[in-house]
C-alpha cells in the first residue's frame, strides 16, 4: 500500500518514522514464529512503516494521521506475544510504544508507580528495588516483554496467585482511542461508579485502544522468600495435595507443578520423570514460617519428597531463560528460529473448574498422540485450576504437516477442555492464532464484543484481525 508519510515525519522527525529497508525485518511478527502449531502463515507482511512515538501527545497524533490517511495501527511493545497480536499488515504503521519508557511516579507509602506503557517489566522492577517495591508480574519474558503488552494480554507471571494478573495489578490507566481522545481512568483500589473503563483496554490486545500509560499496584520487597521442589509420586497425588493446601488458605508466591514425558530430544532438554513440584512462600518470615509448616503437612501426607536445595536455585535462577531464545542473532533470525528449525513446538494453557483437571488430563494427552505430537509436560501453574500441557513434533523433512499436526491437537484439546466448563487460554491471549476458536469461547459474547469495537473504533483503525474482531 502506497502511503504518504511526510506530514507524519514532519510532525515526529523521520528518525522516528522508519520506512522500506529502515524497517528491521523483526516487525513482521512476535514470538508466533514458523516452530509453531498453527497453520497461519509464519510472518505477517511488513508494514508501510515503524513509528516511534515519546509522548501520549505524539501517540494521539499518530492515530488522527492513520484515520485521516486509511493506514491501520499495530500496538507494538516487547513482541513477545505468541500468538501473533503485534503482527502487522502491508495497509498498516506499527507503533513501537518503547520509547515510553519513563516512570512518572513512584509513591512507596500507597505501593502505587505510574509508568508509560512501554518500559520493560524487568527495567521497571530494577528501578523500583531501588526504593525497596518489587513489580509483583513476573512473567516468563520479563527481561522482554513491556508493561503496555502484558496490560494488553492480561499476562500472569510466577507469582500470579499471590499478587494477580498484570490486570489485576492495574489500578488505572491512560489510553488513546480509535478518534484521538485521551481517556484517563482513576488510579484507586475499587470503585463503585458505573462501569470499569479501564477494563476495556486490559487483555483487549490493543483492539479498543492504545494504553500510555497506567497506575499500577506495586509490592514491598519481601523480606524472605523461600523456594523448595519436591517430587510427588505421580500426578493424580501431587494435584489432591495442592488442591488441599490451597483449601488450607496458603498463599503461595510460586507454585509450578509438572510431570514430563520421554520424547524427542528439545534444545533446552526434557526427559520423562514423576512429577516435581516448585513451591515458594514470600513475605513476613512468620508468615513465610507458619505457610511452610501447614504446607508441609500437606506434602507429607503425600508422601511427597524434598529435593535439594540447588533443584529450586536452578529452577529460580533460570526461569527468564528461555525468553532468550527469541534474541535476534541475524536480522529477523531469532535463536529459537535455529534451535527449532527441525521442530514444532508448542503449548495449552487453559483454566477449568478443578473438579475437571485429571479428566482434562486424561483425555488431553490422548489426544497429543493420537494426533502424532508428542506431550512433553502436563502441569498446572500459580494456582490447581490453570493447566499447561507442552506439545511437541520432529519437524525433519514435512515441516507443514508438523504444523498441522500439532496445530490440530491444540485444536481439539482446548475445545475439550472448552466442552469440560473451562476457557480456551488463561495466559497469553487470543492475537491471530486462536482467533478462529473465540466464537465457542465467548458464544454471543463475540458479538457483544465486536459492537463494542465499533461503537469504539468504527473505522477499524485499531489492530484490526485480533482477538477475532
Ligand atoms: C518464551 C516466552 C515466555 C513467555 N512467558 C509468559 C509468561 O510467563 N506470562 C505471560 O503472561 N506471558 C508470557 N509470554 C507471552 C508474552 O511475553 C506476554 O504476552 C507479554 O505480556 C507481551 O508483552 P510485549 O510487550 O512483548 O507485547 P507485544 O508482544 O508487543 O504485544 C502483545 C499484544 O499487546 C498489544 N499491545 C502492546 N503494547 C500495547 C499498548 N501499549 N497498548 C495496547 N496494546 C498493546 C499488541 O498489539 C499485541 O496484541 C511469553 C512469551 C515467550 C516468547
Amino acid at each position: 500500500m502506497d502511503v504518504d508519510l511526510s506530514q507524519l515525519a514532519g510532525r515526529l522527525g523521520s528518525g522516528r518514522v522508519l520506512t522500506g529497508p529502515s524497517i528491521a525485518p523483526r516487525y513482521r511478527t512476535d514470538a508466533f514464529r514458523e516452530h509453531r502449531g498453527s497453520p497461519l502463515a509464519d510472518q505477517g507482511e511488513l508494514p508501510a512503516a515503524v513509528v516511534l512515538p515519546r509522548t501520549t501527545e505524539e501517540v494521539v497524533a499518530v492515530v488522527r494521521w492513520a484515520s485521516e490517511a486509511g493506514v491501520k495501527i499495530v500496538p507494538w511493545g516487547g513482541g513477545t506475544g505468541l500468538m501473533g497480536g503485534a503482527r502487522s499488515s502491508s495497509d498498516s504503521v506499527v507503533l513501537d510504544l518503547r520509547g515510553m519508557h519513563r516512570i512518572r511516579a513512584v509513591d512507596p507509602r500507597s505501593c502505587t508507580a505510574t509508568i508509560e506503557a512501554g518500559i520493560v517489566l524487568e527495567t521497571l522492577d530494577r528501578r523500583l528495588w531501588e526504593k525497596g517495591l518489587t513489580l509483583g508480574h513476573d512473567p516468563w519474558s520479563r527481561p522482554r516483554a513491556t508493561v503496555g503488552g502484558a496490560i494488553g494480554t492480561n499476562g500472569l507471571g510466577y507469582a500470579g496467585y499471590l499478587r494477580g494478573t498484570m490486570g489485576d495489578q492495574v489500578l488505572g490507566l491512560e489510553a488513546v482511542l480509535a478518534d484521538g481522545t485521551v481517556i484517563r481512568t482513576r488510579a484507586v483500589a475499587r470503585s463503585t461508579s458505573g462501569l470499569d473503563l479501564k477494563r476495556l483496554f486490559i487483555g483487549t490486545e490493543g483492539t479498543l485502544g492504545i494504553v500510555t500509560a497506567a497506575t499500577l499496584r506495586v509490592f514491598p520487597v519481601p523480606e524472605k522468600e523461600e523456594i523448595r521442589a519436591w517430587r510427588l509420586r505421580d500426578f493424580p497425588t501431587g494435584f489432591e495435595c495442592l488442591s488441599a493446601l490451597y483449601d488450607d488458605g496458603l498463599r503461595p508466591s510460586v507454585m509450578d507443578f509438572e510431570e514430563t514425558f520421554e520424547g524427542p530430544a528439545l534444545p533446552w532438554g526434557s526427559g520423562g520423570g514423576p512429577p516435581t513440584l516448585y513451591l515458594g512462600f514470600a513475605g513476613n518470615p512468620d508468615v513465610v514460617a507458619a505457610s511452610w509448616n501447614a504446607a508441609r503437612r500437606r506434602l507429607r501426607t503425600a508422601r511427597a519428597t524434598v529435593l535439594p536445595d540447588r533443584e529450586a536455585r536452578e529452577y529460580w535462577k533460570g526461569r527468564h531463560d528461555i525468553i532468550y531464545y527469541h534474541d535476534e542473532i541475524s536480522p529477523g533470525v531469532t535463536r529459537a528460529d535455529i534451535a527449532l528449525k527441525e521442530t514444532v513446538f508448542d503449548y495449552v494453557h487453559v483454566a477449568l473448574p478443578r473438579s475437571k483437571i485429571l479428566a482434562f488430563r486424561r483425555s488431553a494427552l490422548a489426544i497429543v498422540r493420537r494426533h502424532g505430537a508428542h506431550p512433553i509436560g502436563f502441569g498446572v501453574w500459580t494456582q490447581p485450576e490453570l493447566v499447561s500441557m507442552e506439545i511437541m513434533h520432529p519437524a525433519r523433512g514435512d515441516r507443514a504437516a508438523a504444523r498441522a499436526a500439532v496445530a490440530a491437537a491444540i485444536d481439539e484439546a482446548i475445545r475439550r477442555a472448552q466442552a469440560l466448563g473451562g476457557s480456551m487460554e488463561y495466559v497469553h491471549g487470543v492475537g491471530l492464532k486462536l482467533a478462529h476458536l473465540l466464537p465457542a469461547e465467548l458464544g454471543t459474547g463475540l458479538d457483544l464484543l465486536r459492537r463494542v469495537k465499533k461503537a469504539l473504533d468504527p473505522s477499524d483503525l485499531l489492530n484490526p484481525g485480533k482477538l477475532g474482531l
